[in-house]
């Protein structure tokens, strides 16, 4: 049985019955059975299920932000943001995955001999999707909804700690006309994340640590099936001397943060120009210092516990790492001794890229600072890392960020922004971050095979 436990109050909120090889096998050959009559469906047809999912969701949207609350102990108001944009994403999968869907014709001819040359775009077929919990509701639909839209059938994995979430927007999915073997849903863990990999699949899809990230391509080389990776980051940002200090240190003290740090795009890393550090420092400690830790089910409450138990040992050793290469604790650097799961938000200065701390992914509330003299020591710093989700930097200048933002090895770049993602844009990661991208054209794109049609009219 899987056990999901609440990370804020520690009790045993559900036991489910885990998927065993046997019945991993099933759901795929299930998926198998049903994915061609799913394809043939018109394409409005499927449009109108998955329109009438996101109003079910939406109508459910309170249940569902309190089932990803007591699961993964994300605030409530941020579990309630993360439902509200969710929207936006289907909006822009339901308004584009036809005109992709369409056919690519190349050459025509009418001309008796003549020969036409066509694009049709076919599903993969069967795909796995294999998912974090930290957004479950954008990590899982990114992937579900432009897979089923194409026509394929999905074998959804949700994250162990996030599995009432995953079923229940599964059951919504049913309830909105997309058949049951069409997207069957898998519980468990690895084991049973494994177990679906080899399964006659035709594609995986997964989004998670770089750890297992590896595992996967490891499990699925020689396979010659889709593979789409979406892994971690240890995300910089470089703020310039020229900016307005409060403003800036807010807006990255929240993208190092929200969803206390737990997000693949949270600012990991900050480069502050030595001539502004120390007002800097400052504003961004105070900001730090006001963020409302406590229970995840209160509205106030910014930061809840870790959805991990294990990451507050991560973290512990980060800042004793830290400390002992010299840098300064300016607030936190511990568990929260009034809550059993919670790491205080901590902030380090003195950093130095021999530390943990500016190198491995903490996922957790917690950021270095280090000053840099130059731009150029800037982009170097941010460069120097296994990671290439997202980079940034704040500065009044737009060609100031573009110069140093073009020589950024990243999937995503931002300026005067952090912790974004927008619908319209692929959201891709480059290095150790994975391969392929979701949203955007080219992630529904990623669920769809080119088949080219060499049509000769006869003589
Ligand atoms: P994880 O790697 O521990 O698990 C991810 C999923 O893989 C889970 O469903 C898990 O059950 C499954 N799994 C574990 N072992 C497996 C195996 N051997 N075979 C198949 N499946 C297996 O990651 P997590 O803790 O759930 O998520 C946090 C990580 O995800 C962070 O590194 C974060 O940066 C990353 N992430 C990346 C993005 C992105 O878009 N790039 C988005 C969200 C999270």
């Amino acid at each position: 049985m899987l056990k999901i436990v609440n990370p804020a109050t520690k009790q045993l909120i559900a036991e489910l019955p885990e998927d065993s090889a046997e019945t991993v096998k099933a759901k795929v050959l299930a998926a198998r059975a049903a994915q061609p009559a799913w394809w043939r469906t018109p394409f409005e047809q499927r449009k109108s299920a998955i329109t009438k999912w996101k109003t079910l969701v939406a109508e459910h949207k309170d249940r569902l932000a309190r089932t990803l609350t007591a699961e993964m102990g994300k605030p409530l108001q941020q579990a309630l943001n993360e439902l509200n944009a969710l929207a936006g994403r289907v909006d822009f999968f339901l308004a584009n995955a036809e005109s992709v869907l369409a056919d690519e014709i190349v050459q025509v001819s009418s001309a008796a001999g003549g020969t036409e040359e066509r694009v049709r775009w076919e599903p993969l077929g069967v795909v796995a999707n294999i998912s974090a919990w930290n957004y479950p509701y954008f990590v899982g639909s990114n992937v579900f909804v432009p897979a089923l839209l194409t026509g394929n059938a999905v074998v959804y994995k949700p994250s162990e700690l996030t599995t009432q979430t995953g079923l229940a927007l599964a059951e919504l999915m049913y309830e909105a006309g997309v058949p049951r073997d069409v997207f069957p849903v898998v519980v468990g863990g690895g084991s049973a994340g494994a177990a679906l990999l080899t399964q006659a699949i035709d594609g995986v899809f997964f989004t998670g640590s770089y750890k297992t990230g590896k595992r996967i391509a490891e499990a699925t080389a020689g396979r010659m099936i889709r593979v789409q990776l979406e892994l971690g980051g240890k995300d910089p940002t470089y703020v310039c001397d020229d900016v307005d200090v409060e403003a800036a240190a807010a807006s990255l003290a929240d993208g190092a943060m929200y969803n206390a740090g737990q997000s693949c795009c949270s600012v990991e890393r900050v480069y502050i120009h030595e001539k502004i550090a120390r007002p800097f420092i400052d504003a961004f400690v105070k900001t730090v210092r006001e963020f409302v830790v406590g229970d995840p089910l209160d509205l106030a409450t910014y930061i809840g516990p870790l959805a991990r138990e294990e990451q507050l040992g991560v973290l512990e050793q980060q800042v004793a790492d830290a400390r002992e290469k010299g840098a300064q604790v300016l607030v936190g650097g511990q568990r929260d001794s009034a809550r059993k799961g919670w790491f205080l938000p901590t902030v380090l200065s003195d950093v130095s890229s021999e530390m943990s701390v500016m190198r491995e992914e903490s996922f957790g509330p917690i950021i270095g600072i280090q000053i840099v003299a130059t731009d150029d020591e800037a982009v170097r710093l941010m460069n120097d890392t296994e990671y290439g989700l997202t980079a940034g930097v704040y500065t009044k200048s737009r060609e100031r960020a573009e110069q140093v933002l073009s020589q950024v090895n990243a999937g995503s770049v931002y300026w005067n922004c952090c912790d974004r993602v927008a619908p319209a844009l692929p959201w891709t990661g480059r290095k150790h971050s994975g391969i392929g991208s979701t949203l955007s054209t080219h992630g529904v794109r990623a669920f769809l095979q080119p088949k080219a049609w060499h049509l000769r009219n006869p003589a």
